[in-house]
């Protein structure tokens, strides 16, 4: 007896958790025109059920080609979404906020995926001001309609990103991935030192100045560990990083005197920072200027956030190895990184 009372007080308590769960996701539609047509399938040529009026309020039962099917007492019908605006799962209930589910793409060229994920194609590139309708949610992505197209954006690259009132680095995310680590090695210089030590040291270096600056850094990984490629791209992409910086060293043992810096990029809008960070690491440590490039890399291509991706100089060569052995050389390096990427926040 005591035992099936315990069971239906906690059933209960399941059942109230269950149903404010519901309540809480539920979206509603308001009407916002006097004598809107109801009808019986998303479209005008479907038969005429009823009408709604101004500032009555459904719930959403489905959506299709720009119509809403709104749930009424005892059946539902179809209204066209121009004639509702909707009330957004995560808008607070305090604030009273009603919001729309059109959002307006705040950066040119914006990837619309095939499917929800940075595997799947990119099929179109949105631009700067297009109004996008959010038609599902799947994980991290919203599944939207851009006129004729249909696709998947992430959500966090419709989010305006806040236009930072404070200067430079001040509260920005930066992920630093040192490339390499663990059983991969990378290259080994001309002294028999690891490109992963080395790319470790700057990437702490870079660390402590950017952190000095007011940014909020994340390395990939820390000393001694392997991370997989793709979870460093994943790592800039949950912390919707502001810029995702990957460290290596260039190694070319047969030519010892090969030396040189370049910067690689693979969404073409982040070319700028690619172009400002080879700008001022070049004019910093006066290496040779081996330019920017397009580079296929996954790091930068699983990338959503402005990634890139720096070969610092060739530790095949000795000179230059003996170089970034010196503190000094090593901050002139973080220097110019800091140097660009303050450029590109700045433009
Ligand atoms: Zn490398």
């Amino acid at each position: 007896m005591r035992y099936s009372k315990l069971l239906t007080v906690f059933l209960c308590l399941i059942l109230l958790t269950m149903n404010s769960t519901i309540v809480a996701s539920t979206k509603e539609a308001i009407i916002k025109e006097n004598n809107v047509n109801l009808r019986s399938g998303p479209g005008i040529t479907y038969e005429k059920v009823g009408q709604v009026h101004k500032d009555e309020t459904y719930a959403i039962r489905d959506q299709a080609d720009g119509w809403v099917e709104i749930q009424l007492d005892r059946e539902s019908g179809w209204v066209s979404s121009e004639f509702v605006s909707m009330e957004v799962d995560n808008v607070s209930a305090e604030a009273g906020a009603s919001q729309s589910l059109i959002l307006t793409v705040p950066i040119d060229k914006t990837h619309i995926r095939s499917g929800p994920s940075t595997e799947n194609d990119i099929i179109h590139f949105a631009s700067e001001g297009d109004e996008i309708q959010v038609m599902d949610e799947v994980d991290d992505w919203y599944k939207i309609k851009l006129n004729d197209i249909e696709g998947y954006i992430y959500k966090d690259l419709l989010k305006e990103k806040a236009k930072s009132d404070t200067e430079g680095l001040k509260g920005k995310t930066i992920v630093i991935d040192p490339g390499h680590g663990g059983n991969d090695s990378g290259a080994i210089s001309a002294s028999d030192a690891l490109e992963k030590d080395i790319t470790y040291k700057t990437a702490e270096i870079l660390a402590q100045e950017l952190t000095t600056l007011g940014a909020n850094v994340i390395l990939t990984r820390d000393q001694e560990t392997f991370v997989s490629l793709s979870s460093r791209a994943t790592v800039s992409n949950t912390m919707s990083a502001d810029a995702f910086i990957s460290l290596h060293y260039n190694s070319i043992p047969n030519i010892p005197n090969a030396t040189g810096i370049n910067t690689y990029y693979y969404h073409e809008q982040y070319e700028p920072l690619a172009r400002y960070i080879q700008q001022e690491v070049i004019k910093e440590t006066v290496d040779r200027d081996r330019g920017v490039g397009f580079g296929d890399f996954q790091v930068i291509r699983q990338n959503l956030m402005p990634g890139v991706l720096i070969e610092l100089g060739f530790i095949s060569n000795p000179e230059i190895d003996q170089l970034l052995a010196t503190n000094a050389y090593q901050k002139k390096m973080v220097s110019g990184i800091v140097n660009g990427i303050q450029r590109y926040f700045a433009q």
